[in-house]
């Protein structure tokens, strides 16, 4: 496993991928002859995809094209992982998309700006009482502004999107052949880390992202007038307002 530098300082561990199976409540990866090392730095984010995941059938897709969640320490032969906590992690990071998307548009969108105020406050602000205990009467009154609780629910996702960044080894190195000049290295060992290191990347950069119109997946909108994901789904899309029209126009001279 080599560990590739960027600029950014990020140094990603690759991994090894092979094909994976569901055992009764297990997602099992047999890593006895990896088809190939993923190198996440290489290839397109992994975050749309793992957001999408709703079934163990997608987690084996997701986990056959881009590893398992965990660290897998060399010459492991087998990784056994709760197909229940895939899908709740990625559930989580939908949950965590939307509440970006939303924070996102709130600025412009009327609509946007009231789900957070209607559904999003009420339980970040349950989340900081059960944690703040009395602290947090102190330090929110009742009567506050609704760009302070928009406040709250941003560092909200600040804080979740934090929560996994649990425990990445941090280290000073010297570069090689610049003698003096040194590198800051957040070492990411797992696809789990990655995955959350990757959407705060998102987050920092502002990107704009939006979701996807006919299948869910979210993306990266380039053109602002952009509603699908991919070529595949604004062709269904079309597909499917043909053949309505088709049956509509049936409907009427029949
Ligand atoms: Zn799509």
């Amino acid at each position: 496993m080599r560990a590739v530098r960027r600029p950014s300082q990020l140094s990603v561990w690759s991994w090894p991928v092979g094909p994976v199976r569901l055992e009764g409540e297990w997602l099992v990866a047999d890593l006895s002859f990896p088809r190939r090392f993923y190198q996440p730095m290489e290839q397109p984010s992994p975050v749309p995809d793992f957001a999408k995941i709703a079934s163990p059938r997608d987690a084996i897709e997701f986990a056959e094209r881009y590893g398992m969640r965990g660290a897998v320490p060399l010459g492991v032969r087998e990784v056994r992982e709760p197909i229940s906590e895939w899908l709740r992690e990625a559930e989580r990071f939908r949950r965590m998309l939307r509440q970006y998307t939303l924070l996102r548009a709130a600025k412009e969108t009327p609509e946007a700006r009231s789900e957070l105020l209607e559904h999003w406050w009420p339980e970040v602000r349950r989340e900081l009482m059960d944690s703040m205990g009395e602290l947090f009467q102190e330090l929110y009154p009742s009567d506050l502004s609704d760009d302070r609780k928009l406040d709250l629910i941003s560092s909200d996702l600040a804080q979740s999107v934090g929560a996994g960044f649990e425990r990445i080894p941090l280290s000073i190195t010297a570069l090689e052949g610049f003698p003096g000049t040194y590198l800051y290295d957040a070492e990411i060992r797992s696809l789990r880390v990655y995955l959350y290191q990757d959407l705060a990347r998102k987050l920092v950069a502002a990107e704009p992202l939006r979701m996807c119109a006919d299948c869910g997946r979210y993306f990266t909108v380039g053109d602002p007038r952009q509603q699908y994901c991919s070529e595949a789904c604004t062709n269904r899309t079309r597909r499917q307002r043909w053949v309505r029209k088709k049956k509509a126009a049936a409907a009427v001279t029949a």
